[in-house]
Formats: C-alpha cells, sequence, structure tokens
C-alpha cells in the first residue's frame, strides 16, 4: 500500500505503490487513477481502502482534475466535495487529506510543519518548465507557512526518462537542473533534480524518496505504475498529506 510514510509536525504524509488493491489485469492493483479504463467500482474501493489505511476519513479526501498546469487550488473549511481542475493543492484545515495521482510524473507533498500549512503537487516536465511547485510554495506562505520542508516521491528518473533533444533543451533552458542523459547517451530529463533546484531557490528543505529506496516508475516494475511502461491502461499511484484533526 504504502511506499514511504513519515510525520512532520502536525501532519501525516505518504506515497503508495501498487499493492493492497482491488484492481485487476494491467491496473493491479492500487490504481487509484479513473480515466485509464480500470473498473471503476474498484477504483472507489481503492479509494475506500487508502484513506483508511491512512488514517483519514474518506469524505474528507479532496483530489484533483490534474491537466499539466500551474494552478493552485486553496482548499477551505466549506469546501464542497467537488474536484478542482488544477495541479497542486493546498489547505490549512485539519482533518482534510489532500490525493496527487501520477504515474512517471513526480509527486510532492509539501508541510510547514510549525504553521499547520500542507500542499500536494503533481509536477511533469510541464509542470517543471511551468514553475507549479514554485507557485503551490508562494500560496503556502500566503496561508502563513514559515519553513517548508518537500518529499518528492516516486517518478521516472533522469536515467530512464528519455525525451526528444528539442524538448530537453526547451526544458533545460527554463530549468538547466533537469538537463540529463541516460546510460546510452540519448537526450533526458531529470525531473526530480528539476524539482529539487526550484525548491531550493525558494529556501525550501527537501527529503528526495530515492534516499529511502528505489524511487524510479520505470525501473520499479515490481511496485510501481509508470505511464511509459504501460501506455494508456497504466495505473495511477499517488502521495497524500493531511494535518492529523
Ligand atoms: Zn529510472
Amino acid at each position: 500500500m504504502f511506499a514511504f510514510r513519515d510525520r512532520a509536525g502536525g501532519a501525516d504524509l505518504a506515497f503508495t505503490d501498487r499493492h493492497g488493491g482491488a484492481s485487476v489485469g494491467p491496473w493491479e492493483s492500487l490504481n487509484l487513477g479513473t480515466s485509464n479504463g480500470d473498473d471503476a467500482a474498484s477504483v472507489e474501493r481503492n479509494l475506500d481502502d487508502l484513506a483508511a489505511a491512512f488514517g483519514a476519513d474518506r469524505d474528507s479526501m479532496v483530489r484533483m482534475s490534474q491537466f499539466h498546469g500551474n494552478d493552485v487550488h486553496v482548499v477551505a473549511s466549506d469546501h464542497d466535495g467537488s474536484v478542482p481542475r488544477a495541479d497542486a493543492l493546498v489547505t490549512d484545515v485539519p482533518g482534510v487529506s489532500l490525493l496527487v495521482r501520477v504515474a512517471d510524473c513526480a509527486p510532492v507533498v509539501l508541510v510547514a510543519p510549525d504553521d499547520g500549512v500542507v500542499g500536494v503537487v503533481h509536477a511533469g516536465r510541464e509542470g517543471v518548465a511551468n514553475g507549479v511547485v514554485v507557485r503551490t510554495v508562494e500560496a503556502m506562505r500566503d496561508l502563513g507557512a514559515g519553513p517548508v520542508h518537500a518529499w518528492i516521491g516516486p517518478r521516472a528518473c533522469g536515467a530512464c526518462y528519455e525525451v526528444p533533444a528539442e524538448m530537453r533543451a526547451r526544458v533545460s533552458a527554463i530549468v538547466p537542473a533537469t538537463h540529463a542523459t541516460t546510460p546510452s547517451g540519448t537526450p533526458s530529463l531529470d525531473l526530480a533534480a528539476g524539482l529539487a533546484a526550484q525548491l531550493s531557490a525558494v529556501g525550501v528543505a527537501i527529503t528526495d524518496l530515492a534516499e529511502h529506496r528505489a524511487a524510479c516508475t520505470i525501473e520499479g516494475v515490481d511496485d510501481y505504475f509508470s505511464y511509459r511502461r504501460q501506455g494508456q491502461q497504466s495505473g495511477r499511484l499517488g502521495a497524500l498529506v493531511r494535518l492529523r484533526p
């Protein structure tokens, strides 16, 4: 169920793997995505089971309709249960769980442990280029966040995430730390390195899941879903954060 769990201040956070769910076939088993062909009832059960394992209230779990943009949605205490179109969520409301879903894009969890503000970010190639993680830190600071800590979760690594040379040139012109090369010498992008550079530049401390265990979705055949490896039917991993009520 969980590839990694941690606590910081009054916040709980977790990153999922592909184990412990109800889905079968290419989505086996803890698929959290709803637009990849999986059975809707199985995904609902997976989300229920995830909330229970995380110790959270399913009705207070907020997810988003992600579109590779840089819109940050602030979840207030009167949130109506809708699914905002955004690539980042922030909140200062205890008991609300924020969920980001990914397959190769990087999930980022943000916590201001002293100030009770948390966030999640969906950052793929476009998200790194459009600075979504920096905008999310700004939104947290607008809610009163002081020092912020970031956790960067399972994603396509710089050795595996091969892209056309023009794409590497475009993204690395904006975020130089993303510039990478595969072992065979072809162009690639290192999303986590780009995110770490962006976060460091705005004073955020970082824990990369790769410091604790293997964190590449393309290489992690047994533990992770990967869009590059599985295509349209790839399942989705998740990352969660909440302030304990
Ligand atoms: Zn890799």
